[in-house]
């Protein structure tokens, strides 16, 4: 392998991983990473951290305020601080850059605003028990509406069922959690009842009875 060639790919890694890299590029990449263990461990690694950057659309990115020029430094000398066997990886200013946008989208209403393009409405909700605190929101997709619940104070080890309700009258079933205590979770929730013919929510209890209601 030629190590020259083997330096210049190695940085295009984080790129390649989510996609970002013209097509070209990513064959030569893809070509290298054939025949290099070292890169396919090490993009291994990077795709490790993606899902905790989930909800990052690398479209966005380029359009996003610029993190500090010297960010993934300061984090890497952060890094080279820690006692450690291994070099930090060069992917890291990558994944601080991404992890910097998921900050300023969240600033700039990125998780009340558009999903993917689809509007996120905020819904009213009302817990019937004290100790539920609870946020949602509805996503209207064209399958159904898919309800995102935030929320803690759902017995830790209990299994809820949530319904949402038709215009009609009919109540159908949008799926099931396991409540985790004091501990916040997020639960997406999904029903085959359009928005336009949603009319609420609720979340019954083991015994079938309603500790949560949202109005849609
Ligand atoms: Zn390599």
């Amino acid at each position: 392998m030629n190590p020259e060639e083997h330096r210049v790919l190695r940085e295009s890694l984080g790129d390649h991983a989510i996609g970002r890299l013209p097509r070209d590029e990513a064959a030569t990449v893809q070509a290298h990473l054939d025949g290099c263990a070292d890169c396919r461990t090490e993009l291994a690694e990077i795709t490790s951290v993606l899902p905790a950057l989930r909800g990052v659309d690398p479209a966005h990115l380029d359009s996003m305020p610029v993190p500090p020029s010297d960010l993934g430094e300061r984090i890497l000398a952060a890094a080279r601080a820690e006692p450690r066997r291994r070099p930090a990886p060069r992917w890291l200013p990558v994944a601080a850059a991404a992890a910097v946008a998921v900050v300023v989208g969240g600033v700039t209403g990125y998780a009340i605003g558009d999903h993917d393009g689809i509007p996120r409405e905020p819904v009213a909700v009302r817990a019937m028990a004290p100790e539920i605190t609870a946020s949602a929101v509805a996503i209207p997709h064209t399958w159904g509406v898919e309800i995102v619940l935030d929320a803690d104070g759902f017995r830790s080890g209990s299994t809820y069922r949530v319904v949402v309700e038709a215009d009609d009258g009919r109540e159908v079933g949008a799926g099931e959690f396991v409540g985790t205590g004091a501990d916040p979770m997020t639960c997406n929730l999904n029903s085959s009842v359009l928005r336009a013919e949603a009319s609420g929510f609720r979340v019954l209890d083991a015994g079938g009875t309603t500790v949560l209601r949202g109005e849609l």
